[in-house]
């Protein structure tokens, strides 16, 4: 029996029944039942529907905020900000419903017209770092498109999936075309992967499971979008206005605690600027407020449990740059922690997933390039000059799907958001998220 605990107090929150192969079974076979139905809801019907589902998010903002800042120790402003996007994402897919459509080809002898045809049953594998959030990136597109759905929350992190699956029965949405299976990857996971009646899985987690789910998608040549692991690199340049990077950058990894596939967790800096902007950085990252995810100023909680944290401590050996304050006792608390390192210093290369950053330092466009690029990785990463050629020279040789530029901020409802490399592949958001969610089918019509 899966227990839900509150990583900042240690406290069980519920236990759950484990859900199982059967039920995994069940929930694709409800799902399944309701297809036709769902996807002969008039357009308009749907993106309705969609809407109501947007505005009882907002209508029960503060209780699902409660819920994520509960479940993964998320400060309660940024559980709150992150259900605002839940809400306007789900808005931009209501809206998208009728404006993702075929077309007509000129060719000879006919009329050539395309349709953007759903897949049927979709698989959504969600991990625990922003429960709400990634299922309703996935869940806004496969609706819109006319699915149904089997959504698996991470075991550590299902209430907030759960407490959504009654606001999509609220807003009018069929029984049977929202169905949520709370149980192991290994087992509900992995069954859904491999079900013959599942078209297709989108999938949002570790490197080393998509690689699993990829495989195990062979099995019936089923459709797979993979959302994977980060090692983002925050370039600054000596041009760069210092002052703004280094307020900006402790932020861009050390929110959620560092467990961000987004985490800009190699900080890269030019080396004439490197003393100067360690100052700052340091200065920056001691201002962030770790501590009760309930009160509205921190910023920073906990991690997710007591395992994840001793891997999180074993990437820090040595003396850092910085180490910041965290509370003792119970809760799964770690510093925010600065480390001067070389890009091959396993800091440097794999996922921490925690506030621990490394510091770099290089010298020139070609060397930083080099650098950034120097990873298995490929999801996101910044770049800050004031140079305007140099910006999107380095922003086209980044080898990435996200980028910004004298910024840290990636992830919009409406622009699409996706990997490069080992970071996966298809995106998630904007319209180009509905792309991974319908097939398109071809009719000649002889005239
Ligand atoms: P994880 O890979 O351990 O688990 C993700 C999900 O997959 C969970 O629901 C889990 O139960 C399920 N799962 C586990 N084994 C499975 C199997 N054999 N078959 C099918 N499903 C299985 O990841 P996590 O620890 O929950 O999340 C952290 C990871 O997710 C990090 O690597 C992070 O970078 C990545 N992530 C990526 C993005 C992105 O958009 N690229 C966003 C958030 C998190």
């Amino acid at each position: 029996m899966p227990v839900v605990v509150n990583p900042a107090t240690e406290e069980t929150i519920v236990e759950l029944d484990d859900a199982g192969v059967a039920e995994a079974d069940a929930a694709v076979a409800r799902a399944k039942a309701a297809f036709s139905a769902w996807r002969a809801v008039a357009p308009s019907d749907r993106a309705r529907l969609i809407r109501r589902l947007a505005t009882l998010v907002e209508e029960h903002a503060d209780e699902l905020a409660r819920i994520e800042s509960e479940n993964v120790g998320k400060p309660i402003g940024g559980a709150r900000a992150e259900v605002a996007m839940v809400a306007e994402v789900f808005h931009f897919y209501a809206g998208a419903v009728d404006k993702h459509h075929g077309q007509t080809i000129p060719v000879a002898g006919g009329v050539d017209l395309t349709f953007r045809e759903p897949l049927g049953v979709v698989g959504l594998i969600v991990p625990w770092n922003f429960p709400l959030n990634i299922s309703s990136w996935k869940l806004g597109p496969a609706l819109a498109c006319g699915n149904t759905v089997v959504l698996k929350p991470a075991e550590l992190t299902p209430l907030s999936a759960l407490r959504l699956a009654e606001l999509v029965l609220d807003a009018g949405i069929p029984e049977g075309v929202v169905n949520v299976v709370v149980g192991p990857g290994r087992v509900v996971g992995q069954r859904l992967v491999e079900h013959p009646d599942v078209a297709k899985i989108g999938f949002t987690g570790s490197t080393e499971v998509g690689r699993g789910v990829m495989q195990g998608a062979a099995g019936t040549i089923k459709r797979v979008t993979l959302e994977l692991g980060g090692k983002s690199a925050n370039v600054v340049f000596a041009d760069a206005d210092l002052e703004r990077a280094a307020a900006s950058a402790p932020y861009a990894v050390f929110d959620n605690a560092g467990q961000d596939c987004c985490a800009r967790s190699r900080i890269l800096v030019e080396r004439p600027a490197y003393d100067r902007f360690v100052e700052l950085l340091v200065d920056a990252t001691s201002k962030v407020k770790v501590g009760d995810p309930r009160n509205e100023q921190t910023e920073m909680g906990p991690l997710i449990s007591a395992q994840h944290r001793e891997t999180v401590a074993s990437f820090v050996d040595g003396e850092p740059i910085f180490r910041g304050e965290a509370p003792n006792g119970r809760g799964y608390w770690f510093p925010c922690t600065l480390v001067e390192a070389s890009n091959q210093d396993r800091v440097a290369r794999e996922e921490v997933f925690g506030p621990v950053a490394a510091v770099i330092q290089f010298t020139g466009e070609e060397e930083a390039v080099r650098i950034a690029n120097d990873t298995p990785y490929g999801l996101s990463g910044s770049i800050w000059t004031e140079n305007g050629a140099r910006a999107l020279r380095v922003a086209r040789a980044l080898e990435t799907g996200v980028l910004s530029i004298n910024s840290n901020s990636s992830v919009r409802p409406s622009t699409p958001f996706g990997g490069a490399k080992q970071s996966g592949f298809g995106r998630e958001l904007g319209m180009q998220a509905l792309d991974g969610y319908s097939d398109v089918k071809n009719v000649f019509i002889a005239t």
